[in-house]
């Protein structure tokens, strides 16, 4: 019966064709780094129609209006000929009487060239955002060149990618057409579209199996410093290590890591870090580090997001279920979301032997200070369900601090009731298993479904009073049930522009320091009206160096209380400068370390915390 499976496949493609819509995307003909899509509708639904590009897209947890970036969009009905239409906003475009709409064609510039923050804008997280240049690279996060339809996000799209014959397409997707200079994929909706980001270059990639699953990693490393099989040992022995962790609760059977190395003459980007997908994630490093660091960086990185393959995108809210592109809501469980994915992303590497006990509790002793920089009596649920608004933006990366160690302690709390029994993994592992991919729960019902898959109602008292009540959690208290102390030190005196000075980096373009934007400021900063965004150029003349970093650090080891400062700094590409008097400030510094003589209970709940055995 061979020949009548096979007929049938034909009529198959021949239905999906009439019904899908067809997108171009042109990497050949590239012209001031701009790249032409055409897109071809199949019949409307209606006369009215709406089409848009996202406002945001699931996991970036920003408002970025990716239809800022297209230009010269025109709208043909079935004769060629063109349709006028409206355009409500950045995002969407508005047409009447169009039942006959066939084609859209427009330009899409890139949002590398085009990363700063602007009164209406933060910039765009790189990992999700968009890159073009000419015969180098071409990195397609889909949601920032193809838009969709009202009424017709859940038909199929078929993706061709017109590409130079010696580049490759590091992506999940399977290319279905022999050709060299098209490559062709068929996705089953809109949200497939966007879960599927490609990066084209000339071939740079390593693929192996790892627990079952196949694995390809593709590196851009724009000045040629690195190659994909340097990342290979340390990135399949973290992969290997996840998958045992992750038993039964991931079922993927193939995984594609886009690294994108920014450097040399290549657009100056910051939003260093990654953006998970179903079947892959974009990762945005920068190329200056050195290798050891850039294992490290896969490893934490990398594993988070391999890690959101649990939740949220398989077990999540109706919110991120029915996700809507154009006015989208939040979920309130970002605490799990992307809390309880940080934990994760470190707790398997202690489990499993990639790091010691002593780097484990140092991680989470890094948390506890960075917390400290964001207001710890705002509800996590608040935040996170009111993300997208300006009083609360700021707030959003707390969710890889005390998000994470919400999550320790909901695991402690846990172990502790079931006398070792149960920890926060098998929580999710019975939470998956009972939703679902096609399956979301009702957003406000989370807590009563997590205490139905403990048993344990008292998961609902340490939720109704940490995570969306306004109690700041009591880390020593839960640190304590393990064999663990908090010990304050205080710092001397510095003189610093930020609080906590880890949390500074370098600028390799500009010389400059830069500061992480949720660091909190020193009160010498405040006091002269810098912000975190600023970049410093220079302290009382003296220049940064970074083969001398040292020099400067020492300078400003010698300032002393009440000294009149002159900074330099960048604000938006501009020069100029502040003055001041000094400040010095203190720091506390909560180290964790393990008791001397904890108790038997403390040292028994100690080793199934840290090994996941019962
Ligand atoms: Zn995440």
């Amino acid at each position: 019966m061979k020949k009548f499976a096979l007929s049938l496949g034909i009529l198959a493609t021949f239905w999906l064709n009439a019904q899908s819509i067809k997108t171009t995307i042109d990497l050949v003909n590239v012209k001031n780094d701009k790249v032409a899509v055409t897109m071809e509708f199949p019949k409307m639904k209606s006369g009215d129609v709406k089409f848009h590009f996202p406002k945001t897209v699931p996991g970036t947890y920003s408002v970025d209006d990716y239809g800022r970036f297209v230009e010269g969009i025109k709208f043909f009905d079935n004769k060629g000929k063109e349709i006028a239409f409206t355009k409500v906003n950045d995002n969407t475009y508005s047409l009447k009487n169009a039942q006959n709409l066939s084609k859209i064609t427009y330009l899409v510039n890139d949002s590398f060239d085009d990363e700063m923050n602007t009164a209406k804008h933060k910039a765009v997280f790189s990992p999700s955002g968009t890159d073009i240049e000419e015969g180098k690279v071409y990195l397609i996060n889909t949601h920032g060149f193809i838009g969709y339809i009202d009424n017709m996000q859940d038909v199929p799209y078929q993706l061709i990618i017109q590409k130079p014959t010696d580049f490759y397409g590091t992506t999940a997707l399977v290319d279905q057409d022999k050709s060299e200079s098209t490559d062709t994929f068929t996705l089953a909706n809109y949200a497939k579209v966007t879960d599927s980001p490609l990066m084209y270059t000339k071939p740079d990639y390593i693929t192996f199996n790892a627990g079952g699953m196949d694995l390809v990693l593709g590196v851009y490393s724009p000045t040629g410093k690195y190659k994909a099989a340097d990342f290979k040992d340390n990135l399949e022995k973290m992969v290997v290590a996840q998958k045992k962790f992750l038993g039964d609760m991931n079922t993927n059977k193939k995984y594609a890591i886009m690294l994108y190395l920014s450097g040399g003459d290549g657009p100056q980007i910051k939003g260093f870090g990654a953006l998970e997908h179903h079947e892959s994630t974009s990762v945005v490093l920068p190329e200056m580090m050195p290798k050891e660091a850039i294992d490290k960086t896969i490893t934490d990185v990398v594993s988070h997001e391999f890690f959101h393959t649990v939740n949220p995108l398989k077990t999540h809210s109706e919110e991120i279920h029915y996700f809507d592109y154009a006015d989208p809501k939040m979920s309130q469980h970002l605490w799990m979301y992307e809390g309880g994915t940080e934990y994760f992303a470190n707790l398997f590497q202690i489990q499993e032997g990639l790091i010691t006990k002593d780097e484990f509790l140092q991680r989470m002793s890094e948390k506890i200070a960075n917390s400290k920089n964001y207001n710890d009596t705002m509800p996590f649920t608040v935040m996170s369900k009111n993300v997208l608004l300006d009083e609360y933006k700021d707030q959003y990366r707390n969710v890889y601090e005390k998000g994470a160690l919400l999550a320790m302690c909901l695991d402690i709390e846990l172990r502790k009731l079931s006398n070792g029994e149960m920890g926060y993994r098998d929580m999710i592992r019975k939470l998956s298993q009972r939703f679902g991919e096609n399956k979301p729960f009702k957003d406000d019902q989370l807590i009563d479904e997590l205490v139905t898959v403990t048993g344990y109602p008292q998961v609902k008292d340490f939720y109704n009073k940490y995570i969306a009540g306004s109690e700041p959690t009591p880390y020593e208290k839960y640190l304590s049930m393990v064999g663990v102390d908090i010990k304050k030190q205080e710092t001397p005196p510095i003189f610093w522009f930020i609080k906590d000075p880890n949390q500074t980096g370098y600028n390799d373009k500009n010389n400059t320091f830069v500061f992480d934007e949720g660091a909190a400021l020193s009160p010498f900063a405040k006091s002269i009206g810098f912000k975190a965004t600023d970049e410093i150029v220079a302290l009382d003349g003296k220049t940064i160096n970074i083969q001398n970093v040292q020099a400067f650090i020492d300078y400003s080891k010698t300032i002393k209380e009440g000294q009149n400062v002159t900074v330099t700094i960048l604000r938006n590409n501009n020069k100029m400068e502040l003055k001041g008097k000094a400040i010095l400030d203190k720091m506390t510094m909560e180290h964790l370390q393990f008791k001397a003589n904890p108790t038997a209970e403390e040292q028994k709940l100690q080793n199934q915390w840290l090994t996941g055995k019962k």
